[in-house]
């Protein structure tokens, strides 16, 4: 029988509370993270198994689901699952420190490793896209990126010589599960944003989660509505439905004539998959249709549109705004519509991250199995606690406490780095063991990450060894993370700018109040961000060298 790619009566719902049906929390953990992958208030669209960014999957088929839920259900604490491509393809016995499962997601050989090949091999039902932490099972809404976000913007301000983005006007386009995250970064920042996306669904979703405050259909109002809030100072995000291949050129000659002026250009549209752009001229009713048609003319039309788009930004920035890639290959598929200036605008590792990556901070995540939201405001207490020196991240938990509408289980996430992870880790088992916390806590990070990730047009891009990309690095940290004590691992192709663009690695661990669940905690929260300052210090970056010696990072020949 065929697989069931799409099915709109699967409602998924993990299950919340301490007690477990699976034989260890690590399985447990795992079953409910790639359920609440797929639940409606946390998915893009799980109907079709999709969790975000273009068609980013969490399982490669309904019954692949149904089998991988059914198998974490009967595993044993010294089994480990070995999902391919979203699909359970094997159960090895291994050891109690061993991940509970090994996830391979998208990867090809490097000659294969092309957008058509992964689609004909994908209809052959031998692969899935994974994403980044779609098929990983870490995904937790759009407050995961909504931090990094708001670190992205506050850099930006920094380096437009502000402290905040007050009485600036922001321009993206893209209000999707990531993308999202945008408006309200740019607000907390105190900015005023216009953002544009072809679908109203989305900027609609975007508004009920408290993302944005407003949205219309009409370019005219959404200009004036934007422009007065710019001039007044007062933060404001402004929705307006449309395709950004047409709307950016025509701010740009409105920029021209007079009308406003834009400080600040980017874009998450989901441009690293031409089939997930909307070119000019299709209908979002026939979005679907259409690219499955004819995949080549859609891509060839798609490419063409972000051309346009991508013109209208290195005009902007001619004209002086700060502009940027925001992670999502745009520059590279513009420049193959006919972009030739594409890559005059940097992407924003290494025009704003960099420094921090050095440092292997970067974001880290975590959620309650309980299902109840004290556990997270508990815990964001924790870390404030804990790191009581620094003043951004109180400044964020304080915001997120406020802001952050939870999706899903409750979660939370901001950027700790080298010997600061694990200190977190440890306190959360401890809190769980005395019962202070309701449940078992998972942590787990995103794959944009210092170490664990080779990606030349993002992550690495412009690393100061010309190592961009050289891939052996996520190998390593997921090498690593199996050998230290994670309770689920993942290797990925792809994630974020596309087929043939990345390889990275994932880990999730468990905290469960137990004695080795510590020790497994200490180690993997130790290393996994030590690869990023290790990958930095190959590099030849001062910083991280610095970090290395103050931090006590073994590195043979540094
Ligand atoms: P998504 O698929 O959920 O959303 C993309 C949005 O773009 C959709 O709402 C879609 O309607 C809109 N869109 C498509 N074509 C358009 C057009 N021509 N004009 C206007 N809107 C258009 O994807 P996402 O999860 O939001 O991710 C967006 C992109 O960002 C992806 O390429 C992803 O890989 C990348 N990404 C970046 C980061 C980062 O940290 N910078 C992290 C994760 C993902």
């Amino acid at each position: 029988p065929e697989p069931t790619l799409h099915d709109p009566t699967r409602r998924i719902r993990a299950p919340r509370g301490n007690q477990r049906t699976a034989k260890s929390w690590g399985a447990e953990a795992a079953k409910r993270m790639l359920m609440n992958n797929l639940d409606a208030e946390v998915a893009e669209h799980p109907e079709d198994l999709v969790v975000y960014g273009g068609t980013g999957r969490a399982a490669r088929s309904w019954e692949a689901y149904d089998a991988i839920v059914r198998t974490l259900d009967e595993l044993e604490p010294d089994e480990t699952l070995l999902v391919q491509s979203g699909k359970p393809v094997g159960v090895f016995r291994t050891h109690e420190w061993a991940p509970r499962v090994l996830i391979a997601n998208s990867n090809l050989v490097g000659d294969w490793a092309t957008w058509p090949e992964f689609r004909r091999l994908e209809s052959l039902g031998l692969t899935m896209y994974g994403q980044m932490t779609a098929g990983s099972w870490i995904y937790i809404g759009t407050q995961g990126i909504l931090q990094g976000t708001y670190e992205t913007f506050a850099a930006v301000a920094r380096s437009l010589g502000r402290e905040s983005l007050k009485g600036t006007l922001s321009l993206t386009a893209g209000a999707g599960g990531m993308g999202g995250a945008q408006p309200l970064a740019v607000t907390l920042n105190e900015g005023a944003v216009l953002i544009v996306d072809v679908d109203e669904s989305r900027l609609a979703r975007r508004m009920e989660h408290g993302y944005l405050d407003e949205y219309t259909t009409d370019l005219d109002s959404a200009v004036a509505r934007a422009v007065a809030a710019k001039d007044a100072g007062q933060p404001l995000s402004v929705g307006l439905v449309g395709n950004a291949a047409e709307i950016f050129p025509e701010l740009f000659r409105r920029q021209q004539a007079g009308e406003l002026v834009v400080d600040i250009v980017t874009d998450q549209t989901s441009a690293h998959d031409p089939l997930a752009y909307l070119p000019l001229g299709i209908d979002v009713a026939d979005w679907k249709a259409e690219a499955e048609r004819d995949p080549a003319e859609f891509t060839r039309r798609a490419r063409e549109s972000m051309a346009a788009h991508v013109n209208a930004m290195v005009a902007f920035q001619d004209a002086g705004a700060a502009v940027f890639d925001y992670g999502n290959s745009l520059r590279a598929e513009a420049k193959l519509g006919g972009a030739d200036r594409a890559f005059e605008f940097p992407g924003f590792v290494p025009a704003y991250i960099r420094p921090q990556f050095e440092e292997g901070r970067g974001p880290f995540r975590w959620a309650a199995l309980s299902g109840d939201p004290d556990d997270i405001y508990k815990t964001d207490r924790a870390i404030a606690e804990l790191f009581p020196e620094d003043t951004a991240l109180h400044r964020w938990l304080e915001k997120a406490a406020d802001k952050v509408h939870f999706e899903g289980l409750p979660a939370r996430i901001c950027w700790l780095g080298y010997q600061e992870r694990h200190l977190a880790g440890l306190k959360f088992n401890e809190m769980v063991a005395s019962g202070e916390l309701s449940a078992p806590i998972v942590i787990g990070r995103d794959h944009l990450d210092s170490g664990s990730v080779a990606s030349p047009y993002r992550e690495t891009e412009a690393m100061k060894d010309g190592s961009d990309a050289i891939a052996d690095w996520p190998l390593l940290n997921a090498l690593l993370n199996t050998s230290s004590g994670a309770s689920w691992v993942s290797l990925h192709h792809g994630g974020g700018v596309g087929i043939g663009r990345s390889i990275h690695a994932g880990q999730v661990t468990v905290a469960d109040g137990s004695e080795l669940a510590a020790q497994k905690l200490e180690r993997v929260l130790t290393n996994d961000p030590g690869t990023g300052v290790m990958r930095h210090v190959d590099a030849g970056y001062e910083h991280a060298r610095d970090i290395a010696h103050e931090r006590g990072l073994k590195v043979p020949m540094l």
